[in-house]
């Protein structure tokens, strides 16, 4: 029972359509899948989904990112949190090249397509919300705008650079939602509430080069980046589990009997706690700028330069499982008949945790594995249950006290 409301009982014939409207979310689910959205070029995906949304009557925006924005506006008496907005989020972007082919294969209850969970099941239950918002009964009831954003830029190195443009743009109109929902991928138990921050790095050594023989004590850049490898080796092994690096590609000189002019290492650090993720980026970068200083000491004229150039940067940050976000996402996996399990990954979520906004991440029902590889599939068996869970959530979130309580 909320304090706002004399019951949920609005809310029960609006959940009975949407489970019998589960057909028609898969096939939502396969017509986005269809549709390639690598990172950086998602607006085919971005366009079909702007026209399903103003399809059923929604104002639609796009900023400069490219996300692709609906807000819904209370239309009762009730809203008494004008100003912040609750935002729901899910990314159209995939790992997948526009190469990629994107075939629909069903072997069993399995519907193999690249993309079909992560993050076509979300874009999916974005359709949904899309709907479930403009019914007349929930905007009656609402007590604060919902935003619902699509965001590009989420995988790899796109850098959560929707998230962060849609945040940032908040700030400056005054809008910082009171919370985030992020809704990515498939599953109806899990509630991310911790964000894993990373950095990703390529360090690069670089030096004069000559004959291995002529100029032999010339600095060699593959020393100094194998020196640093070794080093970095017992760094991870000091950090570990709460923090993780780990060197994830290299490359180094040009011929067979020269000294290199050049090597480079990428690394990618990982951590809960963005002091520790600070902590190890500072050790890093000691351990580079020394493999470079010793391995130059035949030669100090001669010093290799090093240089560490950010290829990926994703903030950490967390709330505790008693905020009332995390419980009110407790709430609705049970009311669901599901068991709530905490979780840690990187998300959009990311980003307003980062900011000391609260938000979760979420699935959005039924089950998928192998993502961001070819094989990647879903089974669309229970999948009313985490839909379900994702509207209630939704609902308790935008038209009841539940986060101010
Ligand atoms: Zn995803």
């Amino acid at each position: 029972m909320t304090t706002t409301d004399s019951g949920k009982d609005w809310l029960t014939p609006l959940l009975a359509t949407w489970r019998g409207r589960r057909a028609w979310v898969f096939d939502q689910q396969i017509a986005i899948a269809r549709i390639a959205a690598p990172t950086g070029n998602e607006s085919d995906r971005a366009a079909m989904l702007q026209q399903d949304w103003r399809d059923v009557g929604h104002t639609v925006t796009q900023d400069r990112a490219g996300n692709v924005i609906a807000r819904v506006a209370p239309t009762g008496e009730r809203h008494r949190f004008e100003g912040s907005p609750l935002v729901c989020l899910a990314h159209l972007d995939t790992v997948f090249s526009a190469e990629q082919p994107l075939c629909v294969r069903q072997d069993g209850p399995r519907t193999y397509c690249p993309g079909i969970s992560d993050n076509g099941r979300g874009l999916a239950a974005m359709s949904v919300l899309a709907r479930f918002l403009r019914h007349p009964d929930v905007r009656a009831r609402l007590q604060r705008p919902v935003e619902l954003v699509l965001t590009v830029g989420e995988e790899g190195e796109g850098n959560l650079r929707g998230a962060t443009q849609w945040f940032d743009d908040a700030a400056v109109r005054g809008g910082t939602p009171v919370a985030a929902v992020v809704i990515d991928g498939p599953g109806d138990r899990t509630i991310v509430h911790h964000a894993v921050g990373s950095r990703r790095w390529r360090i690069t050594f670089t030096g004069v080069g000559g004959h291995s023989w002529a100029n032999a004590g010339t600095p060699n850049p593959v020393h100094a980046a194998g020196a640093c490898i070794a080093a970095i080796a017992r760094l991870a092994d000091a950090h570990r589990p709460f923090g993780t690096v780990a060197v994830t590609r290299m490359h180094g000189g040009e011929h067979l009997t020269g000294v290199p002019t050049q090597a480079w290492i990428d690394i990618d650090l990982r951590s809960l706690d963005p002091d520790r993720l600070g902590t190890m980026s500072g050790e890093v970068e000691r351990l580079a700028r020394r493999a470079a200083r010793d391995a130059s000491h035949t030669s100090p004229t001669q010093a290799l330069h090093c240089a560490i150039t950010v290829i990926g940067e994703r903030p950490a940050g967390r709330i505790e499982s008693r905020h009332p976000l995390v419980t009110a996402a407790e709430s609705a996996t049970r009311a669901v008949g599901r068991e709530p399990q905490s979780a840690s990954a990187s998300t959009d979520a990311n980003v307003p945790l980062a900011r000391g906004i609260p938000a979760i991440a979420i699935g959005a029902g039924g089950t998928g594995r192998a993502m961001h590889t070819a094989d990647e599939w879903y089974d669309d068996t229970g999948s009313e249950f985490g839909l379900e869970r994702a509207i209630r959530l939704v609902a308790a979130l935008a038209t009841t006290d539940v986060l101010v309580r």
